[in-house]
């Protein structure tokens, strides 16, 4: 078998394919573009394309698509093949510089929220060169952002490269206010995302109408074992799970994906995958991919990758860990604590950041891990709840109190920190990496955001608090660049900072109820606890302000993101309502009754014999209440499914939806589940718990 570090990236127009294929001023050139963002002009996109057309034949292709991710949250792609007819029958394969940097496509059948209506049906891609260009399925695949001709992004990754932009530029000036000979050019974010998966075996899962249309069981009764005993969590991975990930990181890694650790998560049939971080929007990329291979290696397997918030009620969730940092092109990460003083104070400055624009923006960080699947799982005990706080650990919150109030921050040697003078105490990293609870956490030289949801793009988590950063730094440099005494400032910025903010700071345990009445009683933070509600904050002014500022969002193109995101939001609650509503006519009745009228059966026969049939009765009668329980609900639930299309307005349905559709949908499932519980398992229409959590060899 060949070596990993020979095949490593080998279906990637990396930096080694590009120095193989690209004369080398074309490679200088693109080198600029990509470490700093500089423009690449037609003549040189032309040479690119040529490279890349002929290393995407060298390795088989005969097609190209410009890959993008649209407000759908899945990636799309639209194949061309390279063939160019030359007269007297023959082609040549030929891709252009233009065909490269800017591709056109209908936008019609994507989302647009409203844009469709003021703009162009059609839509483009264009290039973003930052990104690899990759080999899917023998088709060269250029990473592209997608806007309407009007400019208005239509996807995920516009907002967030203009996020970078925002970021980086506020960042540099603050960099240029410690150091003004600074050789930074460039500063960007990078993204380690943490993906949690379930597996289950794909016969079962055929057998299941709710998995299948919903990517979650609707209907399960607990099994007798879940998590309980903890025994999964890192536990021995099953040759068959190891099967599937060996075939995954090889298929990662030819991508140049860099899939780093594997292991076994809370739930049984849970499992996680961490690359190594890279920057945000080539991390953006690879999650999509790396969602989208993982389905598909999981089908070589016999096995179904389930993507879902919570595939299974009462087992843990899956989530998506977003670790977060700044980093420079010269390689430093902004959020590490420095050697020298004068880094350590540009640390706290860039911390200080992080928390002003948490606290400001607690409701944007929400709103990004905000789907109806997402609602399952914040605040149910496994996941951060709906409340965001940022976890500092302790040694960093009594430096931060020292700083605020002024005093020792070691009593024991009795030091006044002086911001500029004094070293920061080493920060042991274990310290801060204990408490698994926050939603947002400082783990020793990055945040870890918490709250995404499995199945989620990352790329709007990204998005909100790269611009959220930049405005806190914004203001910073606003301020700083005023001052004479730069030092005296500092010190009170950053005191100002956290006396202002420190209310989003809470090292404790972040499940506990006290917590959440202290948060929202005492502290005055938002507990959004559904979509809808958290989606209500969206276009608020200062979030329209923030984004306006940092040519990140336009007002239209907020307003299009919410109405997609509601409408995704009822769109989803109301097809599990339908398949439930389906599953219960067509299976559960049926499936009771067959087997209450097996018990009846039974019963009379022994009846016939003389024989007490005291349990035949009783088990009857219970099932017939169940039975008549279920009908009831059922046509409940059907009949407030009548009301949906009567509310237009996509606010007002969202709410319907959670306020008289998913309650109601609860209640049915819980006496199904009941149905579940008694009924012999083989007239039970499909798999149980136990069988799609424990069934991996
Ligand atoms: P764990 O959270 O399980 O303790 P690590 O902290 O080592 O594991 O890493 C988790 C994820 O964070 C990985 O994807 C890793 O690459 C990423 N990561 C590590 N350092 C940084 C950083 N400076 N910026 C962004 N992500 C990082
Ligand atoms: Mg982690």
């Amino acid at each position: 078998m060949a070596l990993v570090t020979e095949y490593f990236g080998s279906l990637a127009f990396d930096e080694t394919a590009m120095q193989k294929y690209l004369p080398k001023e074309t490679y200088d050139s693109l080198k600029k573009t990509i470490d700093e963002g500089r423009h690449l002009d037609i003549e040189i996109a032309n040479v690119v394309a040529g490279a890349m057309k002929d290393w995407a034949i060298s390795k088989g292709c005969t097609h190209f698509t410009h890959w993008f991710q649209p407000l759908t949250g899945v990636t799309a792609e639209k194949h061309d093949s390279f063939i160019s007819p030359v007269g007297d029958g023959r082609v040549i394969m030929e891709f252009s510089g233009k065909e490269l940097v800017r591709g056109e496509s209908d936008a019609s059948s994507f989302p647009s929220g409203g844009l469709r209506a003021t703009f162009e049906a059609r839509g483009y891609t264009a290039w973003d060169p930052t990104s690899y260009a990759f080999i899917k399925d023998k088709t060269l695949c250029i990473p592209t952002a997608f806007c309407s001709y009007g400019g208005e992004a239509l996807d995920k990754k516009t907002p967030l490269l203009r996020s970078m932009e925002a970021i980086g530029v506020q960042a540099l000036r603050i960099l240029k206010l410690f150091d003004p000979d600074t050789d930074v050019a460039c500063i960007r974010t990078s993204v380690g995302p943490e993906q949690e998966y379930f597996l289950v075996p794909k016969e079962m899962y055929d057998k299941r109408r709710d998995l299948i249309f919903t990517g979650r069981t609707l209907f399960g009764a607990k099994p007798p074992k879940g998590q309980e005993l903890d025994d999964h969590y890192y536990g021995t991975i099953k040759p068959q799970v190891d099967a599937f990930m060996k075939e995954l990181d090889e298929e990662l890694w030819k991508l140049g994906i860099l899939a780093k650790t594997e292991h076994n998560e809370a739930a049984p049939s849970q499992h996680e995958l961490a690359p190594i971080y890279t920057q945000a929007n080539i991390a953006t990329d690879h999650n999509q991919l790396t969602m989208e291979i993982m389905q598909k290696v999981a089908k070589r397997h016999g096995l179904v990758c389930l993507l879902h918030e919570k595939p299974f009620a009462s087992v843990s969730g899956s989530g998506k860990h977003n670790n977060w940092s700044i980093t420079t092109n010269t390689g430093v990460n902004l959020l590490k604590p420095g050697k020298t003083p004068y880094d350590n104070a540009q640390f706290l400055l860039f911390l200080c950041a992080v928390i002003k624009a948490v606290d400001e923006y607690q409701d944007l960080l929400r709103i990004s891990a905000a789907t109806a699947g997402n609602d399952h799982r914040l605040g149910a005990d496994e996941a951060p709840p709906a409340v965001i706080s940022i976890f500092l650990g302790d040694e960093l919150s009594a430096i931060i109190d020292a700083l605020e109030t002024n005093t020792h921050y070691d009593p024991m040697e009795k030091t006044q920190l002086q911001l500029g003078v004094d070293t920061l105490p080493p920060l042991p990293k274990d310290n801060t990496d204990r408490n698994r609870t926050s939603p947002f956490a400082f783990t020793g030289n990055k945040f870890e955001f918490r709250m995404v949801g499995a199945s989620n793009s990352i790329g709007d988590c990204n998005t909100f608090l790269n611009t959220a950063v930049a405005e806190s730094l914004r203001q910073f440099a606003d301020i700083l660049e005023r001052q004479n005494d730069f030092k005296s400032a500092l010190n009170d910025l950053i005191r100002e900072t956290i006396k202002n903010h420190k209310r989003i700071i809470f090292n404790g345990n972040s499940y506990d109820d006290a917590w959440i009445k202290e948060a929202t009683e005492e502290r005055g933070l938002l507990n959004l606890k559904t979509t809808p509600d958290a989606l209500g904050c969206f276009l608020d002014e200062k979030n329209v302000e923030l984004f306006a500022r940092h040519h990140v969002y336009t007002k239209t193109e907020m307003k299009s993101r919410y109405e997609i995101t509601l409408g995704n939001y009822s769109k989803t609650i109301r097809i599990e309502a339908k398949v439930m509503i389906d599953m219960v006519y067509k299976e559960i009745l049926p499936a009771i009754t067959s087997y209450v009228k097996e018990v009846c059966e039974a019963g009379n026969a022994k009846k016939a014999l003389g024989i007490p049939s005291v349990y035949e009765e009783k088990m009857a009668a219970r099932l017939n209440k169940i039975t008549c329980d279920i009908y009831d609900r059922v046509a409940d639930l059907e009949a407030a499914m009548e009301g949906v299309s009567e509310r237009k307005d996509k606010t007002i349905r969202a709410f319907y939806m959670k306020d008289e559709i998913i309650p109601r949908m609860n209640s049915l499932r819980s006496c199904c589940d009941e149905a579940e519980y008694l009924t012999a398992e083989k007239d039970w229409p499909y798999p149980t718990y136990a069988s799609l959590l424990f069934g991996l060899q």
